[in-house]
């Protein structure tokens, strides 16, 4: 009995997870834009100064809640020998999160060449995509419209996925909650890949 009655909670009360890579180059801001999106999303959380974040070297991860949803957010290490590493998480993830430094102008057309790279993957087909311009609030920030026409973001470049320029200030916080609601309303919607199920905690 006590199994039956076990089975039917979890059945009822599994809840919908959604993987969502956060990758760009080295500085980007995406500790700093995974830190923002915990403050944001889960209550009484009492994270670190963003000033005292470090280089990530692995993985950081968080989790938030999102109209009972589960997003489980992998930020990966951005520099070059790091990045071979980011294909390992593909087959695995629902959405991604591209982040790009808008004032570091002598990267950017690298960091264009690694998202088309990472785009061009086979297990991110049509998988939905964030890009973020982040470090908005600087006044050496490239305005979105320049950003965008440099990172020319089309269907013979990225292919025929959603995808959404999003203006940002991971530091500050502006732009992170419209970011993240648009993804988790894409991965939601999107039938390319399952959630997976997972057991209430
Ligand atoms: P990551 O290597 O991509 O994870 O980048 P970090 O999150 O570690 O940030 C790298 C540096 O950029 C740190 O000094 C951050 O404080 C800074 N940074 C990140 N986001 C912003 C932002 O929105 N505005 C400004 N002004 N600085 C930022």
């Amino acid at each position: 009995m006590f199994s039956l009655l076990r089975g039917l909670w979890d059945y009822f009360f599994r809840r919908e997870e959604y993987y969502i890579l956060i990758i760009g180059l080295h500085n980007a801001g995406k500790t700093t834009f995974l830190e923002q999106t915990k403050r944001l999303f889960i209550s009484n959380y009492n994270g670190m100064p963003l000033e005292k974040i470090t280089a990530t070297v692995g993985l950081n991860i968080a989790t938030v809640d999102i109209r009972s949803h589960r997003m489980i957010l992998w930020d990966l290490g951005g520099q070059e020998d790091l990045q071979q590493l980011w294909d390992k998480y593909y087959g695995e993830c629902h959405g991604v999160v591209y982040v790009v430094d808008s004032c570091d102008t002598e990267n950017l057309i690298t960091s264009k060449n690694v998202l088309i790279k990472a785009m061009k993957h086979q297990d991110l087909q049509e998988a939905p995509l964030l890009i973020l311009a982040n470090k908005q609030d600087r006044q050496d920030a490239l305005p979105l419209t320049q950003l965008e026409a440099t990172l020319d973001t089309n269907s013979a470049t990225i292919g025929g996925r959603d995808c959404k320029i999003q203006r940002v200030s991971a530091l500050q916080g502006e732009g992170v909650k419209e970011g993240i609601e648009w993804l988790f309303n894409r991965v939601n919607e999107s039938s390319r890949r399952l959630p997976k199920l997972r057991d209430n905690d």
